[in-house]
């Protein structure tokens, strides 16, 4: 059995002004992907599950995967899209079946729907009748092209994202199930009108994590191949952005239905929990300096991992401005001032300007007599994910009681990597910038004081009404003030099990 295997992945922020490129992408052909089983990934945990399968050769092709950013220009697209399709292309009418690795909330100029343009791509070469099934981050937005091209999916179960190569042995399990025991999946979709932000999105201990414990548990239960819910990037504006809750099952389409509404309806229930409580920015910083610390600032605005520039200053600028007298520590993108450090060198002072490079609507340009303390290529691997940073030149800055480190490349910053790849360990700090949404529990809150969620302006502001969504489908909570919600149930199959018949 010849199962062939793609990735492309990538989730954008609408609202950042610095469009991604060709160029950001990590694009590797044939078998040059699949050599390194041990990652956290869910293409890592697709592989793990077929290479335990002695009669499944799999068929590699090719994996594109860039870190979040701007959306993809248009120049950027077609060469992607079309070196992508063109790797698949050759095995079409030799394969068997197909998984491909998607994040969900893709962007480009002229094509608000890249992972649909690719799946529909790939059905009109592959045939109407191949099992096609895929994995997506709980942050995609399934779109009506997309889901009418697979036959199952399934989804991340946990944020912060930890359950990557689960997703993806999910995945390949149900694959290898639909070719094997000749499964004819339903997938039952509810859509609701809603954007999700916030620490109840933790699935961990919020409102979203009850939820999802119900998908699981359905899972487990057996009874139905595969369940979860997308909560949607609201940083992707799209016309299909909206949180669903999905159920794929084999016979009882009755059950599935039920429990995609339940699903549904528990996330429409929560929906005012499930909006980031902010703190004014003079505020949190008068806050920290009035306490002991270790404090946090999370600053979700920036939140590169999500698709923000990275340039902001706005922290280290107000804390600056306050006079707060702790030692901190923050992580900024300029590659104008990582460039005169690593000319400078180690122990030299530096007169440059730090942040505004990329979204200077938003931020200022701030102008800082800095030490060199440092200089590094600006190389990491993700804590959580084990995969590689690349920031490019990177320097630590020091000035007055700041600590910040200068990189010339937006990297995911949701973790401690760079700061440890940068010899810096935030526990020698009082308050600690940390440019995510979350991060994992052991990494700050369980030794912080206090962790402000700050309202900075940002692309991927949790406060959502300032971005500006033009889009997405209105009304929209908590975009707009009056939105309602019925469950409507979509069915969705292939393989012609509906009892209405093929809904497509
Ligand atoms: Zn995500």
């Amino acid at each position: 059995m010849k199962i062939l295997v793609a990735e492309c992945m990538q989730e954008v922020s609408s609202f950042n002004p610095l469009p991604s490129e060709y160029a950001d992408f990590t694009v590797e052909r044939n078998s040059a992907f699949v050599r390194n089983p041990g990652l956290n990934t869910s293409l890592a945990g697709a592989l793990a599950v077929f290479d335990q399968n002695a009669d499944v050769e799999v068929v590699p092709t090719i994996s594109a995967r860039a870190g979040s950013g701007g959306v993809l220009s248009a120049a950027g697209w077609a060469q992607l899209s079309s070196e992508w399709l063109a790797e698949l292309a050759p095995h079409a009418g030799k394969v068997d079946a197909l998984y491909v690795s998607l994040h969900g909330a893709m962007g480009a100029q002229g094509e608000p729907d890249p992972e649909g343009h690719l799946l529909e791509q790939i059905r009109h070469l592959f045939g109407a009748t191949i099992p096609i099934v895929v994995s997506l981050d709980l942050h995609g937005i399934l779109t009506n092209r997309m889901l009418h091209q697979i036959d199952g999916l399934t989804i991340y179960h946990t944020y912060p994202h930890v359950d990557f190569a689960d997703t993806g042995r999910r995945a390949a399990t149900l694959l290898l199930d639909i070719i094997r025991r000749g499964l004819r999946p339903v997938i039952v979709r509810v859509r609701v009108p809603m954007l999700a932000r916030g620490d109840e999105c933790i699935t961990k201990t919020g409102w979203f994590g009850d939820v999802i414990a119900d998908a699981q548990l359905l899972e487990r239960s057996g009874k139905v191949l595969a369940a979860g819910v997308m909560i949607g990037n609201p940083f992707t504006d799209a016309p299909e952005l909206c949180t669903q809750a999905l159920v794929v099952a084999e016979s009882d389409a009755d059950l599935a239905r039920g429990a995609a509404t339940a699903l549904a309806e528990a996330m429409w229930a929560g929906r005012q929990r499930l909006v980031g409580k902010l703190v004014p920015v003079a505020k949190a910083v008068a806050l920290a300096a009035s306490m002991p610390g270790p404090i946090l600032f999370t600053d979700a605005a920036d939140a590169t991992s999500s698709g923000a520039s990275g340039d902001s200053n706005v922290l280290i600028k107000a804390l600056q401005e306050a006079g707060y007298p702790g030692r901190v520590l923050a992580q900024i993108v300029d590659p104008a001032a990582a460039r005169a450090a690593h000319a400078a060198g180690v122990g030299a002072q530096v007169n440059v300007t730090l942040g505004g490079v990329y979204d200077p609507a938003r931020f200022t340009p701030m102008v800082v007599t800095a030490t060199v303390e440092s200089l590094s290529r600006g190389r990491a691997r993700l804590e959580t994910m084990g995969v590689p940073l690349d920031a490019g030149p990177t320097a630590v800055l020091s000035f007055g009681n700041m600590t910040v480190v200068t990189m010339s490349h937006t990297v995911s910053l949701f973790d401690r990597a760079m700061y440890y790849a940068n010899g810096l360990d935030p526990t020698d700090f009082d308050l600690i910038v940390v440019k995510s949404p979350h991060t994992e529990f052991h990494m700050y809150d369980q030794w912080v004081r206090k962790n402000f969620n700050v309202d900075a302006p940002g692309a991927t502001s949790a406060n959502l009404k300032t971005l500006g969504h033009r889009l997405c489908a209105r009304p929209m909570y908590p975009l707009d003030a009056d939105v309602s919600f019925a469950p409507v149930p979509e069915l969705h199959s292939r393989r012609g099990t509906l009892p209405e018949g093929p809904n497509r």
